[in-house]
């Protein structure tokens, strides 16, 4: 007999956007059952936790929704679903006055008590709130206290492997802990997928580890539909560490707004050269794409990388402002305050995800999306800062939307295929792991930060036969099987990733083809793709702001 669990709702994942919708959920009814899966550990698991600059939100006067707004939107290349950025911009101060007073986050101050924002990347105005650099320790800390004291369930080290279907709808999900290897059935009225992307399927990443596109796959699977999945976001500073796993850790974006400069192995200011104006303030897309540049055209760094100075700005400044990013690079030898240091592009965040309305329904009933996993409110490039600011506010719209979905609805019982999904026993085949490996590179190379049609179109057939590999991988041992487990849907998001940058016959944001190099204005079009169906392309709304001529 397999274990079960039911509630009302069920969240898969505990970052920002799972834990803001289970306290949002609870906030409205008491008497609603919560369950949280989460793959790692409560408040330790997850990018929200590793956020280091901060969260955008129109706090000062002088400031405005509307200018928060329009910036997010040219970030986004103008492909963004406009009534999801307005609402991204409209809730975001309001969710910071709940962090603080709800949950007892406390942010930097102003000498006059007012919360202090810091520059980021590819702002209008200074809006970027923070606790010094590590400002997702003290989000998360506080979010899991919460949770901590309300009765909500956490399953932990538990990971959702595939949504369950009831009566035409999403009724839950099969759960594997992976420490055991059991499966548990969690039933629910309506489910939230919250797992993160999955950008851990190139070389070089920034993500937690055990975010392997899991609900993005599962959603995948299940008949959802998807928004622009080629649009993925590399951040220009990631370290380089060899073959250590801190490869790819980020030296975050305030430095670089605070004024840190990027030069080549040839000692030149290469942002002068590809945006004179904003220089190493540009948007993440345009300052990874310059360092790639700078890189292949071998003028780059020993580690095959770009230097980061912030040695003009001062011991006092960095060590008040970025103890974290200076404690880091020590950890590594190196010496941001008086050393340049070696960084690389590196894979971070999807804006490509799940397609969801404001109140993050998909387009299967009973399943909600949130943070990370839902697309579209970034569109093709999102701001540093605006994450964090995604996974707070549309998480606590997913809690609300979920707690009214649920009402006087009643709960299905569905059969659940376990043998489908028990941990096989196979002494044959290749390792998961060495396949992964093989992931990463060929995503690096072939569906990278520069796309061709050649490129995508050998990683399209490379990815088919590695899936086939991949289902018969050798599973010896529970860390084999949760290894061929996150593969697998790795490969499935890749496979999406790597199909939608071949339709896109453009360039734009995050998204580079070195054969189409321009934007083209025909293609201000969103592309949506499911597993039954052929791509569809919908003209993107330009409900509140039009492009003020072809961009
Ligand atoms: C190093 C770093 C720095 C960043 N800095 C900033 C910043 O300064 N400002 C900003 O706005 N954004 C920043 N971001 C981006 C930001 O972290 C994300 O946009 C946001 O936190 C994503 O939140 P989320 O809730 O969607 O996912 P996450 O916080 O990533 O949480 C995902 C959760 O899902 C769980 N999970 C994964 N798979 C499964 C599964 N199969 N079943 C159950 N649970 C699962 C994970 O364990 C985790 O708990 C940064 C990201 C990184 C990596």
């Amino acid at each position: 007999m397999m274990d079960e669990v039911e509630s009302d709702i069920l969240i898969l994942g505990a970052g920002g956007a799972g834990l803001l919708a289970a306290l949002h959920a609870l906030q409205i009814s008491k008497k609603l059952k919560i369950a949280i899966a989460v793959k790692g550990l409560l408040g330790q698991s997850g990018c929200t936790r590793m956020v280091q600059g901060g969260y955008n939100a129109v706090l000062h006067p002088n400031d405005s929704l509307d200018r928060h707004f329009a910036d997010t939107i040219k970030g986004g290349a103008w492909l963004n679903h406009q009534e999801l950025a307005w609402k991204l911009v409209e809730d975001a101060p309001r969710r910071i006055v709940e962090l603080e007073n709800r949950a007892g986050c406390l942010f930097d101050r102003n000498p006059d008590g007012t919360i202090h924002q810091k520059p980021f990347a590819g702002q209008s105005f200074d809006r970027t709130v923070h606790r010094a650099d590590l400002t997702g320790i003290e989000i998360m800390s506080n979010l899991r206290d919460a949770i901590l004291e309300s009765d909500i369930q956490v399953l932990q080290e538990c990971r959702g492997v595939e949504l369950i279907e009831a009566d035409g709808r999403i009724a839950g999900a099969l759960l594997a802990e992976i420490r055991t290897g059991r499966l548990i059935a969690a039933r629910a009225k309506a489910t939230l997928v919250a797992t993160g992307g999955g950008a851990t399927m190139y070389r070089i990443s920034s993500p937690s580890l055990e975010k392997s596109g899991d609900g993005m796959a599962m959603a995948w699977r299940a008949g959802a539909s998807f928004v622009d999945m080629e649009m993925l976001q590399f951040h220009p500073t990631g370290l380089l560490v060899g073959d250590s796993m801190a490869t790819g850790g980020l030296l975050e974006e305030g430095l670089r707004g605070a004024g840190a400069r990027l030069y080549n192995g040839l000692g030149e200011r290469f942002m002068e050269r590809y945006d004179p104006q904003r220089l190493e303030r540009a948007t993440r897309d345009v300052v990874s794409r310059a360092s790639f540049f700078e890189i292949a055209a071998g003028r780059g760094t020993p580690s095959n990388g770009v230097y980061i100075d912030a040695t003009h700005l001062g011991v006092g400044f960095l060590m008040e402002n970025f103890p974290g990013m200076v404690e880091r690079c020590a950890d590594h030898g190196f010496d941001l305050v008086h050393d340049r240091v070696e960084v690389s592009p590196s894979a971070h965040y999807q804006m490509g995800g799940v397609r969801i309305d404001v109140d993050c329904r998909t387009d299967l009933e009973g399943l909600f999306a949130a943070g990370e996993d839902a697309g579209g409110v970034h569109g093709a490039n999102r701001l540093g800062g605006n994450g964090v600011a995604d996974s707070i506010v549309y998480g606590g719209r997913a809690g609300d939307a979920m707690a009214d979905y649920v009402l006087d609805r009643p709960i299905a019982k569905p059969a659940v295929d376990t043998e489908r999904w028990r941990s096989p026993r196979r002494e044959t085949g290749d390792s998961p792991f060495a396949l992964r490996k093989e992931l990463e590179d060929l995503m690096w190379e072939k569906a990278g930060i520069v796309r061709s049609h050649d490129g995508l179109s050998s990683a399209l057939a490379e990815l088919t036969a590695l899936a086939e590999r991949a289902e018969s991988a050798r599973i010896d041992s529970l860390p084999a099987w949760n290894a061929a487990l996150d593969l697998s849907n790795l490969i499935e998001v890749g496979q999406m990733l790597a199909r939608c940058a071949l339709l896109r016959t453009e360039s734009r944001g995050a998204h580079f083809r070195e054969d189409f190099p321009q934007s083209d204005p025909a293609w201000l079009k969103n592309i949506v793709v499911k597993r039954d169906g052929d791509p569809q392309f919908d003209p993107v709304q330009f409900t509140r702001l039009a492009p003020p001529q072809t961009p």
